[in-house]
């Protein structure tokens, strides 16, 4: 079974906050306009590119039964930040 199988991003929206996205003018750290508080894309069927281009890696299958919180906690050490 691949990652993608086992990784739905619609029950996790860590990159609608947690990269920058030029197209969008989201800076990283940020929750996507697009974002809702259910951590779903309210404009899923017209979502750019760039979002349709996120694949989940085993990182996403790491945090899937964290809270989004500390999803975004692993996240930030994954990439050096803080
Ligand atoms: S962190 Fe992974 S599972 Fe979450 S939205 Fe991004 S690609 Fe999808
Ligand atoms: S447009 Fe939708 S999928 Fe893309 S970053 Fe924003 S909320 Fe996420």
């Amino acid at each position: 079974m691949s990652v993608k199988d086992k990784i739905d991003c619609l029950k996790c929206g860590v990159c609608c906050y947690f990269f920058d996205i030029s197209t969008l003018k989201k800076p990283a750290l940020s929750p996507c306009k697009h974002l809702g508080e259910d951590g779903k894309c309210k404009d899923y069927e017209n979502r750019p590119a760039v979002c349709r281009d996120f694949q989940p890696d085993e990182i996403c299958v790491l945090i899937s039964t964290l809270s989004f919180e500390d999803k975004i906690k692993v996240m930030k050490k994954v990439y050096g930040i803080e």
